[in-house]
């Protein structure tokens, strides 16, 4: 029996129309496209060669639909269109691209279960040059999507009314809106409301003060996507996911958000976030179980060089550390490597300290932290 979520749910799918277009990328024309509806028993629309004569079709087909939707089309599929004829313009008008969606809805690696479809952004379908599969999986990746995006309204609603408002920023985003619409019950949220949503989520997470100064920048919308991508990546910050390079590559703020919002200590003694996540000692605690760095050698204030040495690095400064043989260098670039992967998940930092390291034992150590010893 369907529940009232699913009923909802199909509510919206059956007013989508999804479509996908094979393109040659060196002549950039369009070779193949298809049109299909939800229900699975409806007349698609199938193109292969004679395309120019076959886009009008295309058009007539998308009618009555109220949303376009594909993978990667607001950058890939809806550009050739408008491109081919202006009559297509009115598609862009709310679409909705799962491509875009699914960081927000699967922010964990491997991002989704379609694992086998679904690789960095693009779908593996194994089909080439089948649009009318490669439509009809898109159907499949949006109900995932809805179906995730519903367990995270129940479990965390503030991150459904922060995605709501940062992806109906931007012109042309009614798809969105009405997908978010339907999952929450409740209309785009105010940039008020969501503004106080985002506090919430990053409460703990990130420097209170960084927080401020981000949300302030969210009224160029450019910022809104990126910020919602951030956003995400934070909600799973801590295990082994990485934002996906899509993500990186086309929403170059996103990341950089992250940083500012995590790697930046604003020195404030009262900003809980700054004190402890900037703490060496308890850097050294968190990865490697010590309670204190080596006692010698010491800096000319009485602090351990070690402990100097791991705050500078943690807080991004230049640095030359010298010390004598056996007395611990390792865990003064590991500790501020590992601490910059938790905050920011830069996994290159992380692997060029591995390699200027020249130990394959560093795994080793960090998985054995807080065994009793000396400090390494
Ligand atoms: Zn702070």
């Amino acid at each position: 029996m369907n529940t009232a979520a699913d009923i909802r749910q199909s509510d919206i799918l059956d007013r989508c129309v999804s479509i996908d277009l094979e393109v040659d990328p060196e002549k950039a024309k369009i070779f193949a496209f298809a049109a299909v509806a939800r229900d699975p028993d409806s007349p698609s629309l199938v193109v292969k060669g004679h395309v120019d004569a076959g886009l009008p079709r295309l058009d007539e087909f998308c009618r009555g639909f109220d949303h376009v939707v594909g993978h990667n089309i607001l950058r890939h599929d809806l550009p050739y269109l408008a491109a081919a004829s202006p009559r297509f313009l009115k598609l862009a008008e709310a679409p909705i691209d799962t491509l875009w969606l699914n960081p927000l809805a699967f922010p964990r690696n491997p991002y989704h279960h379609l694992v086998k479809h679904y690789q960095d952004g693009r779908l593996q379908t194994g089909h080439i040059n089948d649009p009318e599969f490669d439509a009809r999986l898109v159907f499949e990746v949006l109900e995932n999507q809805l179906s995730e995006f519903r367990r995270l309204n129940e479990r965390t609603p503030d991150a459904l009314i922060a995605y709501h408002y940062l992806c109906c920023c931007t012109p042309n985003s009614g798809g969105f809106d009405q997908l978010f619409s339907k999952i929450r019950s409740a209309a785009v949220p105010t940039q008020s409301e969501a503004e106080e949503a985002i506090r919430r989520l990053l409460t703990g997470v990130a420097c209170s003060a960084m927080v401020e100064q981000t949300l302030a920048r969210l009224d160029d919308s450019s910022l809104c996507w990126p910020m919602a991508y951030a956003l995400s990546w934070i909600s799973v910050a801590g295990g082994d996911s990485v934002m996906p390079p899509w993500v990186r590559m086309q929403f170059r703020e996103a990341s950089h958000i992250v940083k500012v919002l995590r790697d930046t200590n604003c020195g404030d003694p009262a900003c809980e976030y700054c004190r402890t996540q900037s703490d060496p000692k308890q850097a050294l605690k968190r990865w490697f179980g010590f309670d204190d760095f080596r006692p010698e050698p010491i800096d000319e204030f009485g602090r351990p060089l070690q402990e100097r040495i791991v705050e500078s690095a943690m807080q991004g400064e230049s640095l030359l550390g010298i010390l004598p043989t056996g007395t611990g260098k390792s865990i003064c670039y590991q500790i501020p490597a590992l601490s910059r992967f938790d905050k920011t998940g830069a996994l290159t930092d992380f692997f060029n300290t591995i390699r200027s390291q020249q130990s394959s034992d560093v795994f080793g150590q960090v998985l054995s932290r807080g065994r009793r010893g000396d400090c390494p």
